[in-house]
């Protein structure tokens, strides 16, 4: 029986977390306690390889050194001051930040979510301030199936139902029109749109990549009719689609981008509104802030995640292992994928629901060592931290390959 994970261990903490817990998510039934690189361990001693990367959060790997270096040096010195006063390290952060974005300014925050609030309220105001929309007319077009987080405000323009059940009454001020449809955007715009809020690929709707040039085309109807571009790269930026930003593979720069998770380094929440002059100058002392956005330790953590982005080439590294990825998951020619969609390292499988679904794919990738997770009923991400090595993919899609043959008897 030795060789028996013992799964009396694991479920003991997810009994605990399911009695103390509220039962907001719906875990993988696998316990983790170690992660290094790409690897992940649970209290079994069970190794995985990691493919979800914490919705990109972990793009630098689990533990890397220079960024646990760096963690550990700021918390030694000064780990939390809050904005009342200035310190030596976070307009280092800002300024790197602004180099990487091309942009002028930035506001440090602490989630996603709170860097679009930050940016809807700038859009708001800038709408009010600049383009003299009449006061509390001020209108963002956002996109069906849109992702952009959880707060009571974000969760105002969702079209997605799980998300908004139960918790209105919600936010006016938002005009919802497909996604990479650029005519239809076009046609929305009134006198009092301030801005247009997009992901360049929506990610949690299921990795969905708009046409090609859309983009591109949204930047120019927005410079065309005086109305602010925010871009949420919060997911898709910083290396994870194969270039530093998803924005650039259209060459657009937009007046807003908003980012996250990747910039804390896997080791600490870190997010930020960056923008252009025109849209930054909105913000006055008191109009905005948040106790923690910006602090010493955050800062400390993000200037070296953009360090090790550049050092290491990871969007380079995510563009050319993802373009082998998608080759060898095409090459599976299974049945049971409907569609194979992405860019660089961020893969969506989507399943034949008449088959199996993502969810049981997601459990027998568990069962062989790989985590990912499902984002609807029918898409499995693959999105593994950006330092994998060709060695350790290979391994990966050899489990993954094993998997859809399984489920297709074949
Ligand atoms: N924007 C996008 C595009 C996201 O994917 C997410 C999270 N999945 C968020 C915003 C929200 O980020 P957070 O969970 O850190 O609030």
């Amino acid at each position: 029986m030795d060789d028996q994970p013992n799964h009396f261990i694991s479920q003991g903490f997810i009994d605990l977390e399911g009695k103390w817990g509220a039962h907001n998510y719906q875990p993988l039934p696998v316990v983790l306690t170690r992660g290094q690189g790409v690897w992940l361990w649970d209290v079994e001693g069970k190794k995985y390889l990691d493919m979800m990367s914490a919705y990109s959060a972990v793009s630098h790997g689990h533990c890397h050194p220079k960024l646990l270096a760096a963690l550990q040096a700021q918390a030694g010195h000064l780990s939390m001051c809050s904005r009342a006063y200035y310190t030596d390290i976070l307009p280092l952060f800002l300024q790197k930040l602004c180099h990487i974005t091309g942009m002028d300014r930035a506001l440090p925050m602490n989630t996603g979510a709170e860097a679009v609030e930050t940016a809807i309220k700038a859009a708001r105001r800038w709408g009010y301030f600049s383009k003299k929309v009449p006061e509390n007319q001020a209108q963002i077009i956002v996109m069906s199936n849109n992702f952009h987080g959880r707060t009571s405000g974000i969760i105002s323009f969702s079209s997605d139902p799980h998300y908004r059940s139960g918790f209105g009454p919600f936010l006016p001020g938002f005009k919802e029109v497909p996604f990479g449809d650029a005519v239809a955007l076009e046609n929305a715009i009134t006198p009092h749109t301030c801005a247009v809020l997009t992901e360049p690929i929506q990610g949690e709707a299921g990795i969905i990549v708009p046409p090609k040039g859309w983009l591109a085309d949204v930047s120019k109807i927005c410079q065309k009719h005086n109305v602010l571009l925010i871009v949420d790269e919060v997911q898709s930026g910083l290396g994870r689609t194969g270039k530093m930003f998803a924005c650039q593979h259209e060459g657009v720069q937009p007046d807003g981008m908003i980012l996250g998770k990747a910039l804390g380094g896997g080791f600490y929440p870190v997010s930020a509104l960056v923008g252009k002059e025109r849209l930054m100058h909105v913000f006055t002392p008191g109009s905005h802030g948040s106790t923690f956005g910006g602090n010493p330790l955050a800062a400390a953590v993000a200037l070296h995640a953009l360090e090790v982005m550049e050092e290491e080439h990871l969007p380079e590294q995510s563009a050319k292992l993802g373009d082998y990825f998608m080759e060898q998951l095409k090459s599976t020619r299974s049945p049971i994928i409907r569609e194979l969609r992405g860019m660089g390292l961020w893969i969506g499988v989507d399943i034949d629901p008449s088959r199996t679904t993502a969810r049981k794919i997601c459990e027998k990738l568990k069962e062989q060592g790989v985590l990912s997770k499902e984002t609807h009923d029918t898409v499995v991400r693959l999105a593994p931290p950006l330092v994998i090595t060709k060695e350790e993919l290979d391994w990966g899609i050899e489990k993954i390959r094993l998997v859809l043959k399984d489920v297709s008897g074949q």
